[in-house]
């Protein structure tokens, strides 16, 4: 049965209309449903509009099934239950200027990065644009205050579902809904280039990110398996364009992993890519990079970068014009960074079902 949250405003009313309702009952349901109000408990709606538009839609918000509260910073994480049992993680941030939740895009992931625990399992499906708002709804019902910004950071390559994820920019944005500024909202990719040259034409002003973490095809095919379909200079001629026809920046993420990237001689090569394929005579593209030392995962065998070494690369960019900054690590105590708490869940079952 079709969730209500997966209606934009116009596909609203034409539900209504389909089921004998007048088309304005769409206005009176749309932003109370936004809010984490489900229609059922509208007083303004006769029991008999309910009975029609409950028997051919639903309305249901993920469930919290695990929650855990970091004491040093009070970063939020959320393992959410979906409809059909399966389990995605959300992560909000408090900072001085507001309050920041990063969502999951896919139940797993099919990319493949060697560093990344989303991918262990593949991808099981898509996530559809209820869950991706149902995700800041829930959230923000838990928390009881207004979310302001939101980074696709978490679970799954939001551009390996490009349709469910537009349709949600646009409902996440719409006046009568949550109505988060697209100034306030950033999409982390890890360079699907012809989804890349989509984005450019969607006429949102949202900020693109790159995972990027290498310089060079060598490095980047090693850790990245995408990077085979569309190399580094690809990639970048993507962010150019990008930049070119929205005009907003883009900032690239790169993740320190001791004696994989983070030699003084791959922060002069990053520095060279980016200056050379992104600050050309008619453009002056802003570049940053974000530095996040590697999260270690059990299943996997790479170590952070030492304190001196991330510090050199930083200061090895910024030498050659780059603004570089060492990502502040939120919920460090619980295990904030995203397919971890899933992963432990999986264990879990998987044991159960075993025992
Ligand atoms: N698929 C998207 C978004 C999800 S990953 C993307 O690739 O951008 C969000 C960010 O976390 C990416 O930059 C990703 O490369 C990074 N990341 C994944 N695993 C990590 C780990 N173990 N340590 C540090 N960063 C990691």
């Amino acid at each position: 049965m079709q969730n209500l949250l997966n209606f934009t405003y116009e596909e609203l009313e034409g539900f209504i209309i389909s089921i004998g309702e007048a088309k304005f009952r769409a206005k009176q349901i749309f932003a109370p449903m936004h809010k984490g109000i489900s229609p059922d408990s509208l007083t303004n709606l006769s029991s008999k509009t309910k009975e029609k538009i409950f028997a051919n839609a639903k309305y249901s918000l993920p469930k919290i099934r695990r929650k855990l509260v970091s004491a040093l910073d009070g970063t939020v994480k959320y393992l959410f239950e979906l409809d059909d049992g399966n389990c995605v993680e959300s992560v909000v941030m408090k900072y001085e200027h507001g309050t920041t939740i990063c969502i999951s895009s896919q139940i797993g992931c099919r990319m493949g990065c060697a560093f990344c625990a989303s991918t262990i399992g593949g991808k099981v499906r898509d996530l559809e644009p209820c869950e991706l708002l149902g995700q800041i709804i829930a959230a923000q019902n838990d928390i009881g205050e207004r979310i302001d910004g939101i980074v696709m950071m978490g679970i799954g390559e939001p551009l390996d579902n490009y349709d469910n994820v537009i349709k949600f920019l646009r409902l996440v944005g719409h006046k009568e809904g949550l109505n988060i500024g697209y100034r306030h909202i950033s999409l982390s990719t890890c360079g699907l280039v012809d989804k890349i040259y989509r984005l450019a034409e969607e006429d949102l002003q949202i900020t693109l990110s790159i995972s990027l973490h290498a310089a060079s095809d060598e490095i980047r095919n090693k850790i990245m398996p995408v990077n085979k379909k569309w190399g580094v200079d690809e990639l970048l001629d993507a962010c150019k364009h990008y930049f070119d026809k929205t005009g907003r920046r883009i900032s690239f993420e790169y993740t320190l992993i001791a004696g994989e990237n983070d030699s003084e001689a791959e922060a002069l090569a990053l520095a060279k890519k980016l200056n050379s394929k992104l600050r050309t005579k008619n453009s002056t593209m802003p570049i940053h990079v974000n530095l996040i030392p590697v999260n270690p995962v059990k299943e996997r065998d790479f170590k952070k970068s030492g304190k001196d070494e991330i510090k050199r690369f930083a200061k090895t960019l910024e030498s050659k014009g780059i603004r570089a900054t060492v990502r502040r690590t939120l919920g460090a105590d619980i295990n904030a960074s995203c397919g971890q708490l899933r992963r432990d869940e999986m264990k879990k079952e998987e044991a159960n079902s075993n025992a």
